[in-house]
Parts: C-alpha cells; sequence; structure tokens
C-alpha cells in the first residue's frame, strides 16, 4: 500500500514545526521528529482512514521538513528539491505570520483528543473543497451545521420571527416553489471561520445561517471559503427580502 500524498492538514502541522525550530532542526532520530511522526499517524486516522506501513515516519517527516527550507529565503543551502505543490501554497498563506500557524495548527490538534472524533466526521460533498485550513476543521464544520439538534433549534427560531424559512443569502423559500414538498426544507450553514473553531467551544444558534441548497454549494466551492456577505455580493440579480 502507498502512502497518501500530504495533505494540507499535515503541511500545516509540519511547517509550524519547521518555523518553530528553524534554523537548528532536530536531527532525523531526536524525540522531537519522533513525536511529530506520532501525532501525523495519529491525525491520519481522523482524515484519511487506514494507515500503510511506514507512514510519516521519521525519515519521511524529516524530508519534508528539508522540502519546506527549500522555500526559505533565510537558508542559504538549497534545502530538498522536488517538493509537492501544496507545500509551497502553505508556506505562501503562513510563513510570514508564524504566530497564526501555530494557532491554527494547535487548533487541528486539539480536536485529535476530542471526544468529537469518536464519532464518524461527514465528507464534503464531491464538487466542495476543503478549505485553506485544511479537512479535519472543514469537516469539523460539516459536522456542526449538520447537527439536528442545533439546525431544529435555528429553524424553529427564524420561523418563529418570519413566518418562513428562506435563504438569508437570495431568499429562496422551498415551501414558495414547491409547494408542500418544498415545506420545512432549508440548509444551515455555520459563520465561525474555521481558524476559530476549538475542540471545546460550543456552537451557538446565532452562529448558524439558513441557506438554500445553491448558495451553500457556492459558499464551499472555493478556497479560501465565501462569507455570507462575500456570496450576497456575487449575486447577480438582487432581490428585496
Ligand atoms: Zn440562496
Ligand atoms: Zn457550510
Amino acid at each position: 500500500m502507498k502512502n497518501p500524498p500530504w495533505s494540507r492538514d499535515e503541511h500545516i502541522i509540519t511547517l509550524s514545526f519547521y518555523l518553530k525550530h528553524t534554523p537548528n532542526i532536530p536531527g532525523k532520530k531526536s524525540e522531537e521528529i519522533r513525536e511529530l511522526s506520532r501525532i501525523l499517524n495519529l491525525l491520519q486516522k481522523y482524515i484519511g482512514g487506514d494507515i500503510p506501513d511506514g507512514f510519516r515516519n521519521e525519515n519521511g517527516v524529516y524530508m519534508k521538513l528539508m522540502n519546506f527550507r527549500r522555500l526559505d529565503p533565510a537558508y542559504k543551502g538549497v534545502g530538498l528539491v522536488n517538493g509537492n505543490k501544496d507545500e509551497e501554497v502553505v508556506w505562501n498563506l503562513y510563513a510570514s505570520t508564524p504566530e497564526k500557524l501555530y494557532d491554527l495548527s494547535q487548533r487541528i490538534l486539539s480536536f485529535t483528543n476530542s471526544v468529537l472524533l469518536q464519532k464518524k466526521l461527514p465528507d464534503l460533498n464531491d464538487d466542495e473543497i476543503e478549505s485553506n485550513e485544511g479537512q479535519l476543521l472543514s469537516r469539523i464544520h460539516r459536522y456542526y451545521e449538520r447537527d439536528a439538534n442545533l439546525t431544529k433549534k435555528k429553524k424553529e427560531r427564524f420561523f418563529s420571527q418570519n413566518n418562513a424559512l428562506y435563504c438569508e443569502c437570495c431568499g429562496f423559500n422551498f415551501a414558495e416553489i414547491y409547494g408542500e414538498h418544498g415545506k420545512g426544507f432549508i440548509e444551515c450553514h455555520h459563520t465561525k471561520p474555521l481558524s476559530e473553531l476549538k475542540a471545546e467551544s460550543i456552537t451557538k444558534i446565532s452562529e448558524l445561517v439558513l441557506l438554500c441548497a445553491n448558495c451553500h454549494r457556492m459558499i464551499h466551492r472555493h478556497k479560501p471559503w465565501l462569507s455570507i456577505e462575500e456570496l450576497k455580493e456575487k449575486i447577480m440579480i438582487k432581490n428585496n427580502k
């Protein structure tokens, strides 16, 4: 079984390690590298499923750190050439703001100890894309907005205030278009930025918005995910709900 390509989550955690230690990257046989390898294996359990033999072993992890080195202008040698494309993307996104990256990396890792992960996290739809913050947080987002209890409360509250359920972005109302068949149908979207998710935080109803299926897909279609305001601005035909 072949090792799967490195995920965004793994790049975030490994670049965070790199920036913390550079220019003194611990040796291949060090305790720190062993620990990094252990963490990446743990993470894989939640985002990738099967773990092939030798997955992210000390060697592989060390090589990845050398791949990052090739992107580091502070390093005077050449580092390892032939890296993967996402390395560079992650470098460009976060290398200039290491504090932001440590924080994100800690947030991802906080979920690996969370009871939440004893459940199976929902997958994203085929035409949706994981956000810049990686797969684990993207799927946690999906988990929150599918939470039956929470979405039921949100819909009830919205209905009691507006006497209808409609998309908070474009105004689409399923009952209006599909009649009885569409009654009660609408999706929920969790508005909290992924970079602020924490394993211990409790999702509030005020963090959910109602969206029609189209608007919801459009939000999750590109990196970074759009905010509600950004999506509203893209809608060509304005309506006056
Ligand atoms: Zn809509
Ligand atoms: Zn969503």
